[in-house]
């Protein structure tokens, strides 16, 4: 994939959603479709745009932890030297802000807007930025910035705070091979921020079923309710989730809204994948970290107040809690686990009430303890049921008083009705990057890049009541 004169970088975007009515791929929607503008027309992507969910446990995320990577081959000339290009980019970017600034008069007190730039090969050095965002804390002190600009990179100046973390990860985003899933984005009208979306419901269910096995996280049948509309002050109207861009792009055509749709864009993305459950051991464990851990059930579970369950589980290197909250629904698995159960779990590591506790999100219960109910024998003599007399003293029958050290005891098994099975909460409190059951089975692990004019992943279709 090397075209003459065409040269390949990536852009880097986080935090431009302080603006309380704004979102970080709101802004990628418009650089998308400015951009090339810019440039004579000359620009391809060499992917669909990026949506990078990073650790979800990080407390000073607006909602969802989302990060972007736009990733261009453009005229050479703009690639060598990274000033030209980062200025056309903050100017509009400047333009995005000041056209949203004047029009709601928001505050930004949170405002931590972050834009970097990176030439492609991407340094091997960095390999690792991206796992490290996702299920850890970053710092963001001298050293992680010029590393950053000795690895090529170019951290803007005018938007060079926190969210330089979130860009630069989101560019590193499979730099190996990993799985992903595509999501399309909708955008409403200016004029309808803060008002109740309009989407009819029936429709979300006819594209539910026409896209089974190619889409999910749509509806919950259950619940009877949609899942693909947020409930804040964004601008997004709704955004369905699937295997391949065509699956999602088919919302389109067949999800029916009663307000304008102004701008669409379908991203690649790392959510739904587990991509931040990576495996770890009990001393590994800290705050704000995340993790999938397996271990054996050291107690009887506690019920606390407001109706969590705290389950003490230990692996070879020692002891952890796991919390298992109300909305997860799996307090009812948890409740019912047992002294010496073998159980796997996914989640956050978190403090809470000054103990540091895993905040599970996922259970797998791999083994359950085998336990039994034992009753003392019967006596030889007369069948009177014995009586344990403490340990050491044997079982003694009090109408005939014969002792009886070591006898076989009648002992039933206990019917435990818990399942060896992987258990998720329900879809409407699944978070971005969980792995719905309907896509077990279905990971992949990398892709080859292939150049794609930017017409076919976004489209503003009223720049007027875009911006
Ligand atoms: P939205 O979903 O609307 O885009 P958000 O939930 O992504 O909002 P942001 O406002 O972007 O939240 O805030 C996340 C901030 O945390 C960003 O500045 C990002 O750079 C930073 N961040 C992300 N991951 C980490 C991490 N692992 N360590 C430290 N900082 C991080």
């Amino acid at each position: 994939m090397q075209i003459p004169g065409l040269c390949y970088i990536s852009i880097g975007l986080d935090d431009f959603d302080a603006l309380k009515y704004g979102c970080t791929t709101h802004l990628a929607t418009y650089i998308l479709n400015e951009l090339p503008k810019k440039l004579r027309n000359t620009v391809l992507l060499f992917d669909y745009p990026n949506l990078v969910r990073l650790n979800p446990s990080i407390p000073w995320k607006t909602r969802g932890n989302g990060a972007i990577a736009i990733r261009l081959g453009i005229p050479c000339e703009y690639a060598s030297d990274l000033s030209v290009l980062m200025q056309i980019i903050e100017e509009l970017v400047e333009d995005y802000i000041s056209r949203f600034l004047s029009k709601f008069d928001v505050r930004v007190p949170d405002f931590e807007p972050g834009l970097v730039i990176a030439r492609h090969p991407l340094s091997n050095d960095l390999a690792s930025l991206y796992e490290k965002a996702l299920t850890d804390v970053v710092v963001l002190d001298h050293s992680f910035i010029s590393k950053l600009m000795r690895k090529g990179f170019m951290v803007s100046q005018r938007y060079g705070r926190r969210g330089i973390i979130g860009a630069s990860a989101a560019i590193m985003w499979l730099y190996k091979g990993r799985d992903y899933t595509f999501e399309l984005l909708t955008y409403r009208s200016k004029k309808m921020y803060g008002k109740s979306r309009c989407i009819d419901e029936e429709s979300v269910k006819v594209f539910d079923n026409l896209t089974r096995g190619e889409s999910f996280n749509n509806y919950d049948y259950k619940e009877n309710r949609i899942l693909i509309t947020p409930h804040g002050l964004d601008p997004i109207l709704y955004g369905v989730r699937g295997e391949t861009p065509d699956a999602v792009k088919k919302a389109l055509s067949i999800i029916k809204v009663c307000e304008p749709l102004v701008a669409w864009t379908v991203f690649r993305s790392n959510q739904a994948t587990d991509d931040h459950a990576i495996y770890r051991v009990a001393k590994e464990l800290n705050p704000f970290k995340t993790c999938r851990i397996s271990g054996v059930v050291a107690e009887k579970p506690a019920i606390v107040r407001g109706g969590t369950v705290i389950v003490k589980m230990f692996d070879a290197t020692g002891e952890v809690l796991l919390a298992f909250f109300k909305p997860s629904q799996l307090f009812n698995i948890a409740s019912v686990l047992d002294i010496g159960d073998y159980i796997e779990v996914q989640g956050q590591v978190k403090l809470w009430n000054n103990l540091q506790v895993v905040h599970v999100e996922k259970i797998a219960i791999l083994n359950t303890s085998i336990t039994y109910k034992c009753r003392p024998p019967k006596c030889p003599r007369c069948g009177k049921r014995m009586e344990k007399k403490g340990l050491g003293k044997g079982y003694k029958c009090e109408k005939c008083g014969i002792i009886i050290f070591n006898p076989e005891l009648e002992c039933k098994k206990i019917i435990r009705g818990i399942a060896v099975k992987l258990s998720l909460p329900p879809p409407h409190s699944q978070k971005h990057l969980m792995k719905p059951i309907d896509r077990y089975g279905k990971e992949r692990n990398g892709y080859s890049y292939e150049l794609l004019p930017v017409t076919i992943t976004t489209k503003i279709i009223e720049p007027l009541e875009f911006l």
